[in-house]
């Protein structure tokens, strides 16, 4: 299917959003890394037992059915005492399960310890999600919704660049996507789903009159 220019443009908006979000991910996991080594060599130096990594306890007997047969048993280390358990961030529990997750892992805000670490990573962390709203929000825009402002952009039946406003979308009896769509000369036309696109001031602009029918349209399917 041959890209329309709408759909080149989504393509590049949500690439250009998604390397955005990458960096954004990049800067965050080295601040990640460098807090977790920091409560790491803090527990360390503060006499973290590394025989059970401060859960007390190991495992001493377990099965691949699960780790609700795991057995424990007392950390052997004769130094381990009550002041030196407390868990390595970067350790989990023992278990026999793979993807038990540590501390680092499971709580990442809880790394960050002075001021200026949870400043830094709220900002960072406040930055990701921006950038994972924004592919979202790109996403939508240019999604077909009841009453939305559609062009048709391919199929035969209707002549391209007709332009209209969404009024039911559903599935054919094969459950491939359909639409219905009320042209800007009035008319109603049945299409399917892949061969209308939403349409934008720039590329195709509707008359006053259908756009205003489009937002009633959307008022009343909300
Ligand atoms: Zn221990």
């Amino acid at each position: 299917m041959k890209m329309t220019a709408t759909a080149k443009r989504m393509a590049m908006e949500i690439e250009a959003a998604e390397v955005e979000l990458d960096n954004h991910r990049a800067v965050l996991s080295d601040l990640m890394t460098e807090l977790t080594e920091a409560r790491r060599a803090e527990w360390s130096r503060a006499g973290g037992c590394e025989v059970c990594r401060g859960w007390g306890e190991t495992l001493s007997w377990w099965t691949l059915d699960g780790s609700g047969w795991d057995e424990r048993k007392p950390c052997t280390n004769p130094a381990c005492t009550a002041k030196t358990v407390g868990t390595d961030p970067t350790s989990t529990e023992p278990s026999s399960r793979q993807n038990n997750r540590s501390l680092a892992q499971e709580c990442p805000s809880r790394m960050a310890k002075t001021a200026e670490e949870q400043r830094n990573y709220a900002a960072l962390a406040g930055m990701v999600e921006a950038a994972r709203a924004k592919i979202e929000a790109i996403r939508a825009m240019y999604e077909v919704r009841v009453g939305s402002e559609v062009v048709v952009c391919r199929g035969k039946k209707i002549a391209i660049g007709t332009r209209g406003c969404v009024f039911w979308i559903g599935s054919d009896r094969w459950g491939k996507g359909r639409i219905g769509m009320t042209g800007a000369d009035g008319q109603t036309h049945w299409t399917a789903a892949s061969n209308v696109e939403v349409a934008f001031e720039d590329t195709s602009p509707l008359t006053q009159s259908q756009s205003i029918l489009c937002r009633l349209t959307s008022q009343s399917a909300a």
